[in-house]
């Protein structure tokens, strides 16, 4: 089926984002969508297309010109998400991920030795990076992670786990920044810091690969530590602010995923009015049938709310104003909306809506974890009920 596009109105996008807007699009129609549905059955993590995405200078957007980025802003950034979340998730979070988990705690914290170090090949695409932040017993609860590092001389010796980290064991994956406790704060909280971990560096464990329900073709493995050991220098930013750090990292992130988000609903949007004009049932378009049209009008209003929370967040992260609430509101609407959307869309595409070769089929499947990766719903309500002044625990 051809894919149709239904444009958002609502936002005036400089003449470069929209540029830039029609560039991924190009790319994602002819590069991905036609293998995206292989890599996902298949589980197949495609190498080359992520390095043609960094060719594309995607994974340096947000970053200086000196680092080998774009020059550009968190809003263009989001713009790439949501034109690759409109064709392939896995492609998307891959993107998602690798600048601001990746590259954007190295650009934020790093002195400026680190950033140039590992700045030039993350911005470029020629390398991944990872953040460690989940363990196994330690997700929402973060700050109760259970990894060590303490200082031996002039190296810190790592020990732990962490799990599903994103883009941790790809070929080329150079580093992963973990949290880790390297110490005690005196009040019987544990002090957190934030450390870089070189790929290859022995006493790091790449497990295999999780068996996922979604997101087949992005690339998520636990690791483990036992006696690693990295440089002191390696420690990134100042020593026990790893709590801090890392929630400034997520409120960036979730502007990003609700990005995702966007493209999905778009997705559904504009594949479920295309299959209700053409698909016949009772002599007629299925669209003929208030319900389904309805479906569509539903869809419709979802893609408007959760591209403008969006776009409004990166807005005031753009432009210097606070933007915590605003980006737990648009990841909380755009998320939970995406899920709805998929469900919706697969509905009106019947029993085809089932099958795998299915676009929101995979879609379906894919969105479900939009809304538990960087800080599950329930986070985002708790993040916002906090901004508003309440005394939730
Ligand atoms: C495919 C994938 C990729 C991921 N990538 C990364 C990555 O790159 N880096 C990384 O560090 N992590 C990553 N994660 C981890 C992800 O961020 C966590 O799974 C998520 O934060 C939830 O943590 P958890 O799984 O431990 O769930 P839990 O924290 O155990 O939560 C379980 C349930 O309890 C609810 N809950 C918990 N506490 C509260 C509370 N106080 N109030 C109300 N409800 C609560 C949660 O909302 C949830 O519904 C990834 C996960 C997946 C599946």
């Amino acid at each position: 089926m051809p894919r149709p596009t239904i444009a958002l109105v609502h936002v005036e996008f400089t003449d470069e984002q929209q540029a830039l807007r029609k560039v991924v699009r190009d790319f994602a129609e002819s590069e991905i969508a036609p293998h995206a549905e292989r890599w996902d059955a298949e589980h197949t993590f495609p190498t080359d297309v992520v390095r043609q995405m960094g060719d594309l200078g995607l994974f340096g957007i947000p970053f200086p010109e000196e680092y080998g980025g774009g020059g550009a802003d968190l809003t263009t950034l989001c713009i790439a998400i949501e034109e690759l979340g409109r064709v392939d998730q896995s492609l998307a979070i891959t993107l998602e991920a690798g600048v601001g988990l990746g590259a954007n705690p190295i650009y934020l914290f790093g002195t400026e030795e680190q950033r140039q170090a590992w700045l030039p090949d993350l911005c470029a695409g020629r390398a991944l990076g990872g953040f460690g932040l989940t363990e196994p017993d330690a997700g929402s609860d973060a700050g109760g992670t259970r990894t060590t590092a303490r200082l031996d001389g002039d190296e810190w010796v790592i020990d732990g786990e962490k799990a599903f980290i994103t883009n941790s064991g790809t070929d080329m994956t150079s580093l992963v920044t973990i949290t880790a406790r390297t110490g005690g704060t005196g009040g019987g909280l544990p002090e957190i810091s934030t450390i870089v971990v070189p790929a290859g560096t022995p006493g790091l464990t790449v497990q295999p690969p999780y068996r996922k329900m979604g997101w087949h073709a992005s690339d998520t493995h636990g690791l483990t530590f036992s006696g690693c050991r990295v440089p002191a220098a390696n420690l990134l930013g100042e020593r026990g602010r790893g709590f801090a750090q890392f929630l400034q990292i997520l409120d960036e992130g979730r502007i990003a995923i609700a990005a995702l988000a966007v493209g999905v609903i778009r997705c559904c949007l504009e594949q479920s009015v295309a299959y209700a004009g053409e698909r016949q049932a009772f002599g007629r378009p299925i669209g003929a049938n208030q319900a389904v049209a309805f479906a569509c009008s539903d869809l419709a209003v979802m893609a408007e709310n959760a591209s403008l929370l969006t776009y409004q967040a990166a807005w005031r992260h753009d432009t210097g104003r606070p933007y915590k609430r605003e980006a737990a509101m648009a990841k909380l609407y755009a998320t939970e909306s995406a899920v709805t959307a998929t469900r919706m869309a697969t509905q009106v595409f019947g029993g085809y809506g089932f099958m795998d070769e299915t676009l929101v089929a995979r879609q379906y499947r894919d969105a479900k974890i939009l809304e538990i990766g960087e800080g599950t719903s329930e986070i985002q309500r708790l993040v916002i009920a906090r901004d508003l002044g309440l005394p939730v625990g």
